[in-house]
């Protein structure tokens, strides 16, 4: 494998395809938006900086990563000579099975097609083409460069010879993979999102404060984040929609989106996204302070 195409260039896309580059990677960064492209080689080259800094590279190797990184606005152009495409656009059921539609179409017959969608069944996406046997979840976690863990995700056709594959490239960008099945929310999702909804149920039952509640876990069970914190960073939207997911695909109550967490995401509080959520977020400051709603 030389040439990596990564479709979106948002927050994920970036990081995936930063880490490529970094590895000597060849990639083709595409997005539909010129905007999003030219913010993502400068997030980019910020982050090599920082890494620069912290002399976890060399300057030389920086200024490869961004020399093996071109940008492009057609997706056909950008995936034409590509061994894999990894897709990190907008979480949109339709919007991901036009894409892999196009991919299928624009691509080498040999190339395998990825997707790091968080919750999207990757058995659906592959149906959009006609190589099913290709396509496999490679669920990273942001910020990438940063977080170990690649989710492989196995859809119901794909091949064993294709995770095997995706398995020993994650570990060439020195990533952790870990392969599961193609179930709703997958295992990171389908674990960490009960866990968030019942931490809203806690505060909504006034079983405690959003402090505590969060200081419970992070000094009881040593997570860095507290709960509520870790909802507003993903953004409540995102969490209520893979809960949405999850209670659909399961059909199971268990899973149903507290109405707390409902009533937060239609009232546009979204979490540091839109500067509230169970915290409010100044811009520019990280203080971490209660909304007031919650004091
Ligand atoms: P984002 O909104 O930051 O970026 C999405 C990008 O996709 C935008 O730049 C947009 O212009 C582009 N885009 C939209 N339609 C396109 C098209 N047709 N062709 C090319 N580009 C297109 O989103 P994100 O947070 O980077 O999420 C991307 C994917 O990664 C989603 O599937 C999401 O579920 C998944 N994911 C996100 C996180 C996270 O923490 N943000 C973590 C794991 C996985």
């Amino acid at each position: 494998m030389k040439n990596i195409a990564v479709i979106g260039s948002g927050t994920m896309g970036n990081g995936i395809a930063h880490v490529f580059a970094q590895f000597g990677y060849a990639v083709a960064l595409v997005d539909i938006s010129e905007e999003a492209l030219k913010k993502a080689l400068a997030t980019i080259e910020k982050n090599l900086d920082r890494q620069v800094a912290k002399q976890a590279i060399t300057e030389e190797t920086k200024k490869q990563a961004l020399a093996n990184i071109t940008t492009f606005t057609q997706l056909k152009a950008g995936v034409e000579t590509a061994d894999l495409v990894i897709e990190a656009a907008t979480e949109n059921s339709d919007l991901k099975l036009k894409i892999f539609k196009e991919l299928d179409e624009a691509a080498p017959a040999n190339t395998i097609l990825a997707t790091n969608t968080s919750s999207i069944s990757i058995t659906k996406i592959a149906s959009a083409t006609k190589r099913a046997d290709k396509v496999i979840g490679m669920h990273f976690m942001n910020p990438v460069p940063v977080m170990k863990l690649v989710e492989v995700i196995r859809g119901y056709n794909t091949s064993n010879e294709v995770t095997e594959t995706i398995m020993q490239l994650s570990k060439m960008v020195q990533k952790i993979p870990v392969e599961v099945n193609d179930y709703p929310g997958f295992v990171a999702n389908r674990i960490l999102m009960p866990m968030i909804n019942e931490a809203i149920y806690a505060l909504y039952e006034g079983v405690a404060g959003v402090e505590e509640i969060d200081n419970v876990m992070k000094l009881g069970m040593a997570h860095p984040m507290g709960p509520l914190q870790l909802a507003d960073f993903i953004g409540l939207d995102v969490c209520l929609s893979i809960l949405t997911v999850l209670y659909e695909g399961f059909g199971n109550p268990k899973y149903a989106p507290c109405p707390l967490l409902v009533n937060m995401v239609q009232a546009g509080h979204k979490g540091v996204k839109s500067g509230n959520g169970f915290y409010t977020y100044a811009p520019g400051s990280k203080d971490l302070v209660v909304a007031e709603r919650f004091k």
